[in-house]
């Protein structure tokens, strides 16, 4: 093994990756290859290097096909065929991969809702169009805190509406295959918020009574059986 350059910390992480983390788990890797990935969930979150999904969830390897953008926003659907890259891993996740829940993750302190407000540098061009996704969830107030609590949280809001104008996603979500959940992850708590459709607002993980953003209607299948709690 070659002497490492003292500051070079990443490469010295993923020699313990190999030497380490890998042969612990390598059964799970060599049969996510072999078999595949088969992730039940997306997880569409904010790029903030604060936000870590695997310690949100508990995840392994195989469990979450992530996407991550600047605010955790969705496109509109437009069937263009743009180079629209989350547009593109939500196809692939509904259509391909056949998910079973989407998860819209913003979360405290957003830095792209306080841009939102604030503005971008000049060069920023792609940033500042970007940041059109969220207009519609900014309040006409001075943000402080709380107006920024309140407009992250109605910023989730928009995007679970947005995916529902996805024809493939709302025909999965009516027919009981595929749920969704609104999450608000507040930093300093170490607590997710869940957005409940019916209660019309966040309750914590502490004492939501479900992940999902509901309403959650039994599903009758065809054959008359009800399933409850999709
Ligand atoms: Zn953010």
């Amino acid at each position: 093994m070659k002497t490492l350059p003292e500051q070079d910390d990443l490469l010295l992480r993923l020699r313990d990756f190999h030497s380490d983390y890998f042969p612990r788990n390598q059964q799970r890797f060599q049969d996510l290859v072999a078999h595949g990935q088969h992730p039940k969930t997306l997880f569409i979150g904010c790029s903030d290097s604060r936000l870590v999904p695997y310690l949100l969830t508990g995840a392994a390897p195989g469990e979450l096909f992530l996407v991550r953008n600047v605010g955790a926003f969705v496109p509109p659907y437009d069937g263009s065929h743009g180079l629209h890259g989350t547009t593109a891993a939500i196809e692939f996740a509904v259509l391909n991969l056949e998910v079973e829940r989407i998860i819209i993750c913003g979360h405290s302190h957003c830095g792209a809702i306080k841009a939102a407000y604030e503005g971008v540098p000049e060069e920023a061009v792609a940033l500042k169009s970007w940041l059109k996704l969220v207009e519609e969830a900014l309040l006409p107030v001075q943000p402080g805190p709380e107006v920024m609590c309140r407009t992250e949280q109605r910023a989730v809001v928009l995007q679970l509406e947005r995916l529902m104008e996805y024809p493939f996603v709302r025909r999965s979500v009516e027919a009981g295959q595929l749920s969704l959940h609104g999450w608000h992850y507040v930093i300093e708590d170490g607590e997710v918020h869940v957005f409940d459709a019916e209660q019309g607002a966040f309750v914590p993980s502490s004492v939501a009574s479900h992940s999902g953003t509901g309403p959650y209607q039994p599903y009758v299948e065809h054959d008359g059986q009800v399933i409850e709690g999709i």
